[in-house]
Formats: C-alpha cells, sequence, structure tokens
C-alpha cells in the first residue's frame, strides 16, 4: 500500500518519536499526531523532578517544538480524542463525530493513573500524577511544613516523595508491600532506597494497606485496614496506571493487559500498530508478550513501528532499561531483578555501587545507584555467566569481562 498519510493516536513520547523517525527515515507523506490533552508533546519524567521542584519549566519539556513542527510539516490536534478505527479503512474516528483517514496508524495512547474510591468536600486534597496540569495543581499545595502522604512507594511515588521533602514539605510514604521497590528491584536494593529516603527525612511505612481516603475542608483523614487513622493535608495516590487501550478494544483489536503487537509493533491488522506504555509487545526472549511503562522502551518502540511502517527493519528485543533520580542520586535498572544470587560492586553504605542481579550464574540485570557509567557494560554482560568475584573486584574492568564469560545464553 502507497503510504500517503501516517497518524498517530495519542500525542505523547511515543507519537513524538515515531513523527521524529518518520522525517528522518525520509517519509514525506503527511503526518498527524492526535492527542486528547490540550498540549503539544511533552516529557513526562520531569513531572515527579525538576517540574515538580520549579526548576524547569513547561517550554524545556515539550518534545516537538512548535518551529520544528512548522518545518518538519507535522500536523498536531491537540484536545481530540479518538474513539475508534475502522480497520478496514484506517479511518479515524474523532469524539466529535470527525474522522481523519490515514494509511497506516499508530496508536501510542499511553496510560492513565489506577485511581481508588476518594469521599468528602475536598478532592482537590487528593492527587494523580500523569500529565503536565497534575504536577502543576499539586506544585501548587506543596509548601514548606505541609504534610504530603503518598499512597504508594513505586518509582513515581518515591520521586514525589523526594521532590516534596526537598520543597519543605513533612512526607509519609505507605506501601503494601513490606519493602518498596523490592518487587522491582529485590528486597535488599529496596532496602538501601528505603533507607535513603529514612535518612533524609521521609517516613517509610511498608506492609499498611489502605481502606478508605476521606477528605474533609481542612485535612483528609487515611483510615488503614487494620482500623489506624492517619490525619494529612495532602495526599499523592501512586498505585500504577491502567492502559488506555479503549480505542483498539472498540476496534476489534486484541488487547490482554494492553495491546497485542508483534516484535515490530504490528496489531493483526497489518497497517495498525501499537507502540509505548499501551502496548503488549511480542519478545521473543521473554517468550510473550510485555507491556513496559519506561520512556525508553517507549521511544525504542516508536523508532521500531515508524521504521516497519517504512518497510525497514523494525523489531528490537533490547534489555528495558529505565532511570530515576531522588535525593540528587541516579538510580538505574537495567534488565530484570529476577536472582538467586546478588552480587554488590561498590559500597551500599557509601550510596555508590552497581548490583548484578545472577540467575543460576546468568546475569540477569544489574541496578546502578549514582554510578550509571556501569550500567552500559552491564547491558552487555546480561545473559552471560561472568564470575560474582569478577563482578565483585572494583580492580577489574567490567569492559574486560565481556570477553571472559564462560557461555551466552538467552535472557
Ligand atoms: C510522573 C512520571 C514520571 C516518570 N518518570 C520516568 C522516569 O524517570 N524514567 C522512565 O523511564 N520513565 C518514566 N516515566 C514513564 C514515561 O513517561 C512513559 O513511559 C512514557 O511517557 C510513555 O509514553 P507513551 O507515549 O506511551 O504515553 P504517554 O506519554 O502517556 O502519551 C499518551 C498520550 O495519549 C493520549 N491519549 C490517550 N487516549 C487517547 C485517545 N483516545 N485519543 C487521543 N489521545 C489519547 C494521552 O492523554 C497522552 O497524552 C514517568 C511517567 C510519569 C507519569
Amino acid at each position: 500500500m502507497t503510504l500517503n498519510t501516517i497518524a498517530t493516536i495519542g500525542a505523547g513520547q511515543t507519537a513524538a518519536v515515531a513523527a521524529r523517525t518518520l522525517r528522518r527515515r525520509g517519509f514525506d507523506g503527511k503526518i498527524v499526531l492526535i492527542g486528547d490533552e490540550p498540549h503539544a508533546p511533552y516529557q513526562r519524567p520531569p513531572l515527579s523532578k525538576e517540574f515538580l521542584a520549579g526548576q524547569e519549566d513547561r517550554e524545556s519539556l515539550m518534545l516537538l517544538p512548535e518551529a520544528w513542527r512548522e518545518k518538519q510539516d507535522v500536523e498536531l490536534l491537540t484536545g481530540t480524542a479518538v474513539t475508534r478505527i475502522d480497520t478496514a479503512s484506517a479511518a479515524i474516528e474523532l469524539s466529535d463525530g470527525r474522522s481523519v483517514s490515514a494509511d497506516a496508524v499508530l496508536i501510542a495512547t499511553g496510560g492513565r493513573p489506577r485511581t481508588m474510591p476518594v469521599t468528602g468536600p475536598s478532592p482537590e486534597r487528593v492527587h494523580y500524577l500523569r500529565t503536565i496540569d497534575d504536577a502543576e495543581r499539586l506544585a501548587a499545595q506543596l509548601r514548606p511544613g505541609v504534610r504530603l502522604t503518598l499512597i504508594g512507594g513505586g518509582f513515581v511515588g518515591l520521586e514525589i516523595a523526594a521532590t516534596a521533602k526537598g520543597l519543605g514539605a513533612e512526607v509519609t510514604v505507605l506501601e503494601a508491600d513490606q519493602v518498596p521497590l523490592a518487587r522491582i528491584l529485590g528486597s535488599e536494593v529496596g532496602e538501601v532506597c528505603t533507607r535513603m529516603h529514612l535518612d533524609n527525612g521521609v517516613a517509610i511505612r511498608g506492609g499498611v494497606r489502605v481502606a478508605t481516603v476521606a477528605t474533609r475542608p481542612d485535612d483528609v483523614l487515611i483510615t488503614l485496614d487494620n482500623g489506624e487513622v492517619i490525619g494529612t493535608d495532602v495526599v499523592v495516590v501512586g498505585i500504577g496506571i491502567v492502559p488506555n487501550d479503549e480505542v483498539a478494544q472498540a476496534s476489534g483489536l486484541a488487547v490482554e493487559g494492553g495491546i497485542l503487537v508483534n516484535a515490530h509493533g504490528q496489531t493483526a491488522v497489518p497497517h495498525i500498530y501499537a507502540a509505548g506504555d499501551v502496548a503488549a509487545r511480542f519478545s521473543e526472549s521473554a517468550g510473550r508478550h510485555v507491556r513496559v511503562e519506561h520512556f525508553d522502551n517507549a521511544s525504542k518502540q516508536a523508532a521500531a513501528a515508524a521504521n516497519s511502517m517504512l518497510g525497514r527493519a523494525g523489531a528490537v528485543d533490547a534489555a528495558h532499561w529505565f532511570w530515576s533520580d531522588q535525593f540528587g542520586k541516579n538510580l538505574q535498572l537495567v534488565g530484570s531483578a529476577r536472582y538467586t544470587e546478588l552480587v554488590l560492586r561498590g559500597s551500599a553504605e557509601d550510596g555508590e555501587f552497581t548490583a548484578f542481579y545472577l540467575d543460576d550464574g546468568i546475569v540477569r540485570g544489574a541496578f546502578a545507584l549514582d554510578r550509571g557509567e556501569d550500567i552500559g557494560v552491564a547491558r552487555e554482560l546480561i545473559g552471560r555467566a561472568i564470575g560474582p568475584a569478577r563482578l565483585a573486584d572494583e580492580e577489574v574492568d567490567l569492559y574486560d569481562l565481556l570477553d571472559e564469560d564462560e557461555e551466552m545464553v538467552t535472557v
């Protein structure tokens, strides 16, 4: 099929990278980005970090500045929700009754925060954080001395905790697991991250379950399932996201915890693709569909889908990578924290180390605290059998280990 028009549904990170890739690869047809937010595509990672702290403004978050869009002739429809795609014609139906026709479509609708019931007269005291507007509403309430309680101690929750602490708030994190981040990083590394928060004055309560959240005119009461009541001024609920897969469902595409796509990002309808937080992509190495909620994954999948639309090789199956910034420290994870043995290089006490996750002697992933330089080579070590003593020995250059593995296995 001749490609005259390519459209994205959603105008976030994935859509922006897809548009850039299409133009870089020489696609000179029409590109239309259709997003329901009133904003041009922007980066979300700073929303819990520099932007929330007031160190960055809206302009600095923008991914496709107006001048670039004009020069590259990329059309942007903001404030425009898509309801359905007619899969036979690829006509994209909008909520206002109009439609946009395209020869290929990328569904890049991301996710939205998982919510919980909140009662009472002051719902504005309870926040979720996904959009620039959410961040501005929250920032306006983070004054020195304000009591902020986070429900959920995942990465975004802990970033908000660190930023709010820096702004002078009294911060408490309520986490259902005993140790925050243990499910993602393992309990040992989760404990190191928890310690960093405790040392900076954040109160962390692991193993607690919130039963109800009730706002009052001047505060919020959080009741735990053991009956304990916690009073606070402001609440942020950070209990994960759900994929925005309704457009795919309404269009008859397969959805199972995300939109099912092959390694190239393609759905069962060849001219309809999905990528980013909403997509469950088939990973050959994992042997199943995997949905990932990270910036790097969104960018890689977007580029893969754009390449594939243009008939270029588009599959990616690289180890997942993400970063976080908390209390001036940089945290990075590459690969998975599946392990039978954890090998530390550097010192957790000094707050600077890399933890290698080994499963039956094979490196499966690595986490670095303020040692981002190790992550690039750690990515290369994934799937290799490397002796733990060599990994831990700081005298050994990690790059030298690339030549020493006993075997290379599929991750
Ligand atoms: C506060 C915060 C901090 C983060 N920090 C990090 C970090 O440090 N490191 C990291 O790796 N990742 C981080 N992430 C995750 C990262 O931002 C996401 O993985 C990335 O934004 C995913 O891009 P996406 O394009 O798939 O989705 P999004 O960026 O969410 O874009 C999807 C867009 O589609 C729109 N949309 C949805 N439905 C429709 C519809 N029917 N019609 C039209 N438009 C629609 C949405 O409103 C949204 O604008 C963070 C996310 C948040 C929220």
